[in-house]
């Protein structure tokens, strides 16, 4: 398959890797040819860590590597057989994406959208073919994680579904289906959970390692709340959490004080050095 991806951050990075990997031919598209380059140079920077590793050769990481194309357009797409937008989580820049795609793709080509929280029937009426589009939320980080929700809307057909599910299997994931719910299934469980350790944080019941200890040997699970948000991306949990409170109107959505603060101080998590956990040194230090 021929698979178009837009945004190549964490996750557009992951997937395009993922696809590349089961013998997709990719093409990565940015907002300039610059970061596109940067996003493949940050798959070939993961290949060398699997090549270290063990886990694949290096013939293999260069074939991998040679099916990806950057770009800093999208003009190369009307050959894709799927898209799939990866792009920063805000509502208004993606459907502008996806009216800009309107008539550029090919008729039978399927449209998805990687949201973590949008209204999948609300992106499909921005899109030229809302039968052909659904969401598909894979998780982080894409290369090691089993799992994507596959995500129709109101006017997904049947056939989409089917499609989807199809490709989801050449990467040897599994798939699960949810209903186009605010955040699907396991970020409406798993969000609300880190805002509140954030909330926790905030209001000083814990230290930032007591309350990620606390959960990892209390709750046995493998990562701490503020690890993984920080891991997630603070503006994308944000995020996430304004669309959960906006669009169910409940106010038990409301992001944490201080994920917002975090948030207006430009202090993403690990993608840009700082969160919770310092990231500058050769180990994360906790910085509350
Ligand atoms: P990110 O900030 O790492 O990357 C987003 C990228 O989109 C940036 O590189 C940005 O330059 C690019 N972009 C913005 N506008 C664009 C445009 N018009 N055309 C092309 N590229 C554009 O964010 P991310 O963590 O990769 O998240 C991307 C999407 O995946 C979001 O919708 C997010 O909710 C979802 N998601 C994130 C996670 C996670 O754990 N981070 C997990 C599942 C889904």
């Amino acid at each position: 398959m021929i698979i178009g991806i837009i945004g190549a951050g964490m996750m557009g990075q992951g997937i395009a890797q993922v696809s590349a990997a089961a013998g997709h031919r990719v093409m990565l598209s940015e907002i300039s040819q610059e970061r596109a380059d940067a996003g493949k140079a940050a798959i070939g920077k993961q290949l060398d860590r699997q090549v270290a590793r063990g886990n694949l050769t290096a013939d293999e990481a260069q074939a991998l590597l040679a099916r990806i194309a950057p770009a800093g357009d999208m003009d190369g797409f009307g050959t894709a057989d799927m898209v799939i937008e990866a792009a920063t989580e805000n509502v208004g820049l993606k459907q502008k994406i996806f009216s800009g795609l309107a008539g550029k793709l090919s008729p039978d080509c399927l449209l998805a959208s990687n949201t973590s929280s949008i209204s999948i029937t609300m992106l499909g009426a921005s899109t030229d073919r809302p039968d052909r589009f659904l969401g598909l939320h894979f998780f982080n980080p894409v290369p090691v994680m089993k799992l994507v929700e596959i995500i129709p809307g109101l006017a997904t057909s049947d056939a989409s579904r089917t499609a989807a599910r199809a490709y989801i299997e050449t990467l040897g994931k599994i798939a699960i289906l949810s209903e186009d719910s605010p955040s699907f299934i396991v970020n409406r469980i798993l969000c609300p959970m880190l805002n509140e350790a954030i909330f926790a944080l905030g209001e000083g019941v814990g230290s930032v390692e007591d309350i990620d200890t606390g959960m990892r040997l209390g709750a046995n699970h493998p990562m701490g709340p503020l690890t993984l948000a920080d891991f997630v991306g603070l503006d994308t949990l944000h995020a996430i959490m304004l669309v959960m409170q906006e669009s169910t109107g409940d106010p038990k959505y409301r992001p944490a004080p201080l994920l917002t603060k975090y948030v207006e101080a430009g202090w993403y998590g690990r993608k840009n050095g700082r969160g919770f956990y310092d990231y500058s040194g050769e180990k994360p230090v906790p910085t509350r």
